[in-house]
This record gives C-alpha cells, sequence and structure tokens, in this order.
C-alpha cells in the first residue's frame, strides 16, 4: 500500500484510565475522518464475539491488568495497515507499555510516519468518580455521565435509545487495578514521548470535554503538514 508518505497523521491520545480519550477520539475522528482505533474496543469486540482472542483475554480485562504486547502489537499492525488509514489514523490506549511504545515507533519509522502524542492530564482523584458514574451505549459506543453528562431519558442511549451498561472493569476493585497497570506499565511510555517528537500536554481535569478538544484541533492546525 501507498502508506509512507509523511503527510500520513498518527494522533497517539495518551491519558490514565479515564482522563477522556476515548471521547476525545470519538470527537476527533469526525472532524479529521481517520478511523478511531481502541484497542480496548477491539479487545471487548473480540470478548463479545466470543471467538479465540476474546476467551483468552476476557479475565485479563475483567481483572483490570494489560494483555500481552504481542496480541496489541499484532492487533494495531494489522489495522494501520489497511487502505483507510492512509491519510492517518487516531491510537486510543495505545501503546501502554515500553515494549509497544517501541514496536509502534519502528513500524511508523519504518513508513516515514512521526507521531503526534497527545496527553491528557487529570487528577488522580477526578478519574475514580468520572469511571464509577460511567455509563456507556452498548451500540454506538457513546459514553455518559450519570452526573456530568446523563442521557436525556436516563438509562438510555440519546442516539440508539439503547439500554447503557457500565462496562465490567468500572467496578471500584478493578479500577484500582487499572490505575496500578497504568502507573506501573504506562507512565513510563510517557517519558518515553516527551523526550522526542511532537508532544502536546493538555490539562484535561477541569475543562469540558469540547474546550478540550478545540485546543487539540489548535495544536494540530500548529503541526507541519496540516492544512490549515
Ligand atoms: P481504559 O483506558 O479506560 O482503562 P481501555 O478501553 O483503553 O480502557 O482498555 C480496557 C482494557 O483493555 C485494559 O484494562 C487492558 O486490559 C486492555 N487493553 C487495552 N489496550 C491495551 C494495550 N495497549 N495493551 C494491553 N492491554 C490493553
Amino acid at each position: 500500500m501507498s502508506m509512507g508518505t509523511s503527510a500520513t497523521k498518527a494522533l497517539v491520545l495518551f491519558g490514565p484510565p479515564g482522563s477522556g480519550k476515548g471521547t476525545q477520539a470519538k470527537m476527533l475522528t469526525q472532524s479529521l475522518r481517520f478511523p478511531h482505533i481502541s484497542t480496548g474496543d477491539m479487545l471487548r469486540e473480540h470478548i463479545a464475539a466470543g471467538d479465540a482472542i476474546g476467551i483468552k483475554v476476557r479475565d485479563i480485562l475483567k481483572a483490570g491488568n494489560l494483555v500481552s504486547d504481542d496480541l496489541v502489537n499484532e492487533m494495531v499492525t494489522e489495522r494501520i495497515s489497511r487502505a483507510d488509514c492512509e491519510s492517518g489514523f487516531i491510537l486510543d490506549g495505545y501503546p501502554r507499555t515500553l515494549r509497544q511504545a517501541e514496536m509502534l515507533r519502528g513500524l511508523l519509522e519504518s513508513l516515514s510516519i512521526e507521531p503526534i502524542v497527545v496527553h491528557l492530564r487529570v487528577d488522580q482523584n477526578k478519574l475514580v468518580s468520572r469511571l464509577t458514574n460511567r455509563r456507556q451505549c452498548p451500540q454506538c459506543g457513546t459514553l455518559y455521565n450519570v452526573l456530568l453528562k446523563p442521557p436525556i431519558v436516563p438509562g438510555r442511549c440519546d442516539i440508539e435509545g439503547a439500554r447503557l451498561v457500565i462496562r465490567e472493569d468500572d467496578k471500584e476493585q478493578v479500577i484500582r487495578q487499572r490505575f496500578d497497570a497504568y502507573e506501573k506499565q504506562t507512565r513510563p511510555v510517557l517519558e518515553f514521548f516527551r523526550s522526542g517528537g511532537s508532544f502536546y500536554e493538555i490539562e484535561a481535569s477541569e475543562a469540558a470535554p469540547d474546550v478540550i478538544f478545540r485546543a487539540i484541533e489548535l495544536f494540530l492546525q500548529g503541526e507541519p503538514g496540516s492544512k490549515s
């Protein structure tokens, strides 16, 4: 395929669980028209399908641990080789370990793509309440917060009308394990990105999602190779 022009944009959304990566990715995927690649969503799709990968990862997600680097590296490599990623793509929840970051860097280098990393920084004490109050539409993936962004009809998706669900790993015990995995395995990736390339940090504790979204868009417009 013809990827490999430096015009391809690889946007990496980085941040702890509950920092709003998924919400921002959904807004950015609409404005940029790049596919949204969420390794968490991909894994949950495998679990819902009950296929071999799903069976393998089910208990790992349920416990709030990370699945193997080889598995997600393979999934992402295959995904970004598809034609719809030619102009760009948005990575959400990947890379999450140094090994994943190294694999991604090698892969992008071989395609002459410079990643653009956006770090959503959020106070730790905000994160737990965001996750415990989070609800999701099982059909379109839209996220709600019962306190801050409730659906119009309680318990129902505004778009699909489907009954909203609590993600299995949004229970308090599991949330703690996810933070632990973030601190031990994922935070070091931040230093890896900070030390080189295009890196943008945004304080995302207080601002509304669309304010954060506009800040990210402004930053992207200042990036080399952007249209505007
Ligand atoms: P969050 O960032 O809110 O914890 P995600 O949907 O990104 O949620 O991930 C959910 C779960 O999927 C993680 O707790 C982990 O078990 C698994 N997972 C997702 N992405 C990766 C990855 N890049 N490496 C390893 N495990 C992953």
